[in-house]
């Protein structure tokens, strides 16, 4: 089994043209959460070539920012081509680094396909509006410019995703990008990025548009405090934003963050239970709780609290716990020991709290991998929404709470500091325009009759609150990455004043 882990990424790897002279060199460990055991060793960047690799896109970005957008988009169109021909490759790395089942890290690769093509097309619509003036002769209108070099800071658990939501959109609006990828996911951070390159290089474009550093959190400490860095986009914590966040506005740069969640559902008793039911399982056990968007809570009705929670109990006992690679397996592992502690932490204090866990939180397949912590979800019934409930705990475990009025399920729902992802299952037209109005769901992602994970790239990702504020991937999440500036030309020959000032 080792062996073949460790062949089969290096085959990968080598697919999509990574460097592996580099392997086995460096203290950066590359470990996989699957069995435990560590497959390479990375070498680190320095202060100094951390400096060089900022240094380069900066002066690359002089001439990139030039290129008209749509021959940008070229670079972008060639990445995705070479995405969906190494779809499987990546998506070895990416189950390899997260312990994604290989239709889950399969989708992963495939979401940096359709944010390609979405990129694409964005390219040839980077609009302006223009706007009446109010003196004759005059133009006003907004342009919309390039930021300069983005660093891109990301979590491990979307490894190479959230970097192409970025990666995409940068690139076609005329920044440059700077990478830190997570720790924790190294290796289909290397795939990814050895993929664009390849596009770069198709296309005939400068090399130094992108770069990677690699290390851990003092090499994104350095990018965000780094003043030639226009943007930080930083996925992660809510931990690591309220580091994030202060150090860059002090220095008046610009921060996209995308941060943690504590995602709920709320079950209506006019719910159709099966299509709930099967929303409720994949959102709150897939890939092992470890999503931003997790459902984190259920907020069920009372009237139908008792029959929803045995079917859900019942069915989280047919989910099928192992290793990710294995055909069935529904559930992969933590990703390493602090988090399992963590969940043990997180269910240890809800039952001290009142809780009741009906089921799952144990630890299983030590004894065959004592260095992977593969864990049953846990299914856990408040009595209240106390504190253990108000964090987020990056494992599967789902708090049941339970609801007379519609109005109380919608302050429970809005009672927690995070603000990412939110669904109601319900038939009653009512309660579902209230959910999504103004005084409904205040999270960024508000769904009806489907879960609160797997999202489009279509629509803008992120959320509110302690989530960050951050939009990423579709709508108009490319405003993001750009400057605006609004113009006024005169062709009238004199000069009016605006308001009808008076001078001169
Ligand atoms: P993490 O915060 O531990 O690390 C994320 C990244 O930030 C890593 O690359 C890390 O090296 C870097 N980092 C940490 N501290 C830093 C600092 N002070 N300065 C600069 N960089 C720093 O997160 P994680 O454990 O990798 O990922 C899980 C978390 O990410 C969860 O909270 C999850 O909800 C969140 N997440 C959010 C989204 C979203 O879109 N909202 C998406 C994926 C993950």
């Amino acid at each position: 089994m080792t062996t073949s882990l460790r062949d089969s990424v290096l085959s990968a790897l080598q697919a999509c043209g990574v460097d592996t002279t580099i392997l086995d060199h460096g203290d950066l460990r590359t470990r996989t959460p699957i069995t435990g055991e560590e497959l390479f060793t990375l070498p680190a960047d320095s202060t100094e070539s951390v400096d060089q690799a900022i240094s380069k896109a900066h002066e690359a970005f002089l001439h990139w920012r030039e290129v008209p957008a749509p021959e940008r988009g070229n670079v972008v169109r060639r990445w995705g081509e070479l995405l969906r021909e190494h779809k499987r490759d990546l998506a070895i790395l990416v189950q390899s680094d997260a312990a994604k089942t290989l239709s889950e890290a399969e989708g992963e690769v495939q979401e940096m396909v359709d944010i390609c093509e979405f990129a694409v097309g964005q390219s040839r619509m980077l609009y302006g509006k223009t706007m009446p003036s109010e003196r004759p002769g005059h133009r006003l209108m907004e342009t919309w410019h390039p930021l300069g070099v983005i660093g891109v800071i990301s979590a491990f658990n979307f490894p190479v995703a959230v970097f192409s939501w970025n990666t995409a959109l940068a690139l076609v609006c005329g920044n440059t990008v700077v990478w830190k990828p997570s720790e924790l996911s190294l290796l289909s951070a290397l795939g990814a990025h050895a993929l664009l390159a390849q596009a770069v290089t198709d296309c005939g474009q400068p090399a130094d548009i992108h770069h990677i550093v690699l290390g851990e959190r003092a090499v994104g400490e350095q990018i965000v405090d780094d003043p030639r860095v226009a943007l930080i986009s930083a996925t992660g914590s809510t931990r690591m934003g309220h580091e994030v966040a202060p150090r860059v506005a002090a220095r008046f740069g610009r921060y996209l963050l995308e941060l943690g969640g504590n995602n709920a559902a709320i079950v209506s008793p006019s719910a159709d239970q099966d299509l709930a039911l099967r929303g409720v399982v994949f959102a709150a056990a897939g890939t092992a709780g470890q999503r931003c968007t997790t459902m984190r809570r259920l907020i069920i009705h009372e009237s139908i609290a008792e029959e929803f929670t045995e079917k859900l109990v019942k069915a989280y006992r047919t989910l099928t716990i192992g290793d990710p690679r294995d055909e069935g397996v529904l559930v992969g592992p933590l990703v390493h020991h602090t988090a399992f502690e963590n969940m043990q932490e997180a269910l240890r204090q809800a039952e001290a709290e009142g809780g009741e866990i009906l089921c799952g939180g144990k630890r299983v397949m030590a004894e065959e991998m004592p260095e992977a912590f593969y864990v049953e979800p846990a299914i856990v019934r408040m009595p209240s929404q106390s504190a253990t409930v108000h964090q987020e705990t990056f494992a599967p475990i789902l708090y049941i709470l339970t609801y007379r009025d519609f109005g109380d399920a919608l302050d429970l729902h809005n009672d927690v500091p995070q603000g990412l992802s939110s669904a109601i299952f319900t038939a009653d037209q009512t309660e579902a325009e209230i959910f999504l109005s103004a005084r409904g769901s205040d999270c960024g992602i508000a769904n009806v009759n489907i879960g609160t994970s797997g999202a489009e790239i279509g629509g803008a990702f992120g959320g509110e609150k302690e989530t960050g504020g951050g939009r990423e991937s579709g709508s108009d999440a490319w405003k993001a990455y750009m400057r605006r500036a609004t113009n006024t030309v005169n062709y009238s020959g004199e000069l009016p004043l605006a308001q009808g000032v008076k001078f001169l």
